[in-house]
């Protein structure tokens, strides 16, 4: 789904140098242009080689409008004044990176002369275009680099995921079977704020509407959909029939989701009128292909896992809804244990999961749901969760060193994740606290703590980052700005 964004390579110069100088810049932007988009996750497409207000004007006017642009990137090949950048600017409504690069990497001895320094003087240029963008206030990513080479291009990739995160963000839609867990703070939020904020339309839908599409759907649908589990999975129980009842779930509640266009869900065990089972693997395998979800009513973890499914690898990567569960305390060896009671996404898994059918006391099953159990996998990685500060949206990462769990649990049923938080369990879990990061998380192996920190320049909120350098005091003396600061804005 997120294959068709492209982004828009936009090179500024001027009339000075003559029309030569503008046709050398015009050829070597679109070779870079199109060097460049083999090597990046989206095309980069070059537009133009802007000379005039007018040009810069319409090319943002262009890109505002156009759906399948999902950013634009600049470069000034000569030197670009940055006044004619300012009318246009001012109304970019997209993702906005500058990459301060030159078409040659290195300085010829011999050739060298006044025309290849007018030609090649994106030293000069870009400060000129950066002055601007940091005059204007605009949030941008800045990013410098020989343009050949795998640092920068890397860079730029990563910034065009996050970039994608955005237009998914602004066009999201998520379901909401049932309201939040009764008496929860942490998973309520402002929906017409977050609307505002982040473009997410969350509205809800009744059980019984569910319930009424599960009882539409047919044997046949359920015979394929148990063919898909089979190839993915181990069946490791003899309760076909729970399998086959979360299979139900799974295809009514995508083609309600389909039907309306959201690519995120709630449920909450609270609100299963009707139901047999909470969707266990149901909500599993939705989440397998990009859905996002989030429990007892959780719908802000729910889109923030679709999000970041979309700025993962191939636009549907290793991230997940997890809740931190409980804590391995041993000296020298402190881990935190993430789960959920049925519902963690098969991305994370270090193997291949096995469907598994146990009782579930919580909640108002009347039969014992199915669920794919396994193991994270070992490696970086981050968890991230949004709060509702009121009258502000606070966006928290931490970093994080998943393992493979130390020891089987061979009576939990559920699929589980452990990792070290940093800097270390017991300060990552008072700075966590102290920020008021929620119990909820999307844990990503393949979004990155910069990729986030992007994402919430561009959607314009908090971010914090817990990192294995941050202290409490330093991190509360970076909440207590952050207070002043966004109350100013
Ligand atoms: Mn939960």
């Amino acid at each position: 789904m997120s294959k068709t964004y492209k982004f828009w390579f936009v090179v500024g110069s001027q009339f000075l140098y003559g029309p030569e100088v503008l046709e050398t810049v015009e050829k070597r932007a679109r070779e870079m242009a199109e060097e460049m988009s083999k090597r990046l996750p989206y095309a980069l497409e070059y537009k133009v080689t802007a000379k005039t207000n007018k040009e810069i004007t319409d090319i943002v006017k262009e890109a505002n409008y156009d759906d399948t642009c999902a950013g634009i990137i600049t470069w000034c090949h000569t030197f670009s004044p940055s006044k004619m950048w300012i009318n246009g600017l001012v109304n970019l409504q997209k993702p906005y990176c500058h990459f301060a690069t030159q078409y040659n990497r290195e300085i010829p001895n011999d050739e060298i002369d006044m025309d290849f320094m007018n030609l090649n003087q994106a030293a000069h240029g870009d400060r000129e275009h950066g002055f601007i963008a940091a005059r204007l206030r605009m949030p941008r990513k800045v990013i410098a680099g020989y343009w050949q080479d795998e640092a920068p291009l890397k860079r730029i990739g990563d910034w065009m995921k996050a970039a994608v995160g955005v237009a998914v963000s602004k066009s999201l839609k998520v379901m909401r079977f049932g309201d939040n867990m009764r008496e929860v703070a942490v998973t309520e939020g402002d929906k017409v704020e977050v609307q505002t904020k982040l473009g997410w339309q969350v509205n809800t839908w009744a059980v019984g509407d569910l319930v009424k599409e599960m009882n539409a759907v047919t044997e046949a649908e359920i015979d394929a959909l148990m063919d898909v589990y089979t190839a993915e999975y181990d069946i490791a129980t003899d309760n076909i029939g729970a399998i086959r009842y979360q299979a139900r779930e799974e295809i009514a509640m995508k083609k309600m989701m389909d039907r309306e266009g959201c690519l995120a869900f709630s449920n909450t065990f609270q609100d299963l009128y009707g139901m047999e089972q909470l969707p266990g693997l149901a909500s599993q395998h939705l989440m397998a292909q990009g859905y996002g979800y989030g429990g007892e009513g959780d719908w802000k973890v729910s889109a923030m896992t679709a999000i970041m499914k979309a700025m993962g690898e191939g636009g549907n990567g290793a991230s997940a809804f997890m809740e931190d569960y409980t804590y391995h305390l041993e000296a020298g060896r402190e881990y935190s244990l993430g789960a959920h009671m049925l519902e963690v996404c098969p991305s994370l898994a270090g193997s291949k999961p096995r469907i598994e059918t146990h009782h579930l006391g919580i909640g108002m099953n009347e039969k014992d749901p199915a669920r794919l159990v396994f193991e994270g996998k070992a490696g970086p990685a981050i968890v991230v969760s949004l709060i509702d500060m009121g009258g502000r949206l606070r966006l928290i990462v931490q970093d994080i060193e998943c393992v493979k769990p130390i020891m089987e649990m061979p009576n939990l049923p559920v699929a589980r994740v452990m990792w070290r938080a940093m800097p270390d369990l017991a300060t990552g879990v008072e700075c966590w606290i102290t920020a008021g990061g929620a119990h909820h998380t999307v844990l990503s192996y393949d979004v990155s703590a910069e990729q986030m920190k992007d994402w919430a320049r561009m959607m314009d909120i908090e971010f914090v980052h817990i990192t294995a350098d941050t202290t409490v005091d330093s991190l509360e003396k970076e909440l207590f700005l952050n207070n002043l600061a966004w109350k100013l804005k």
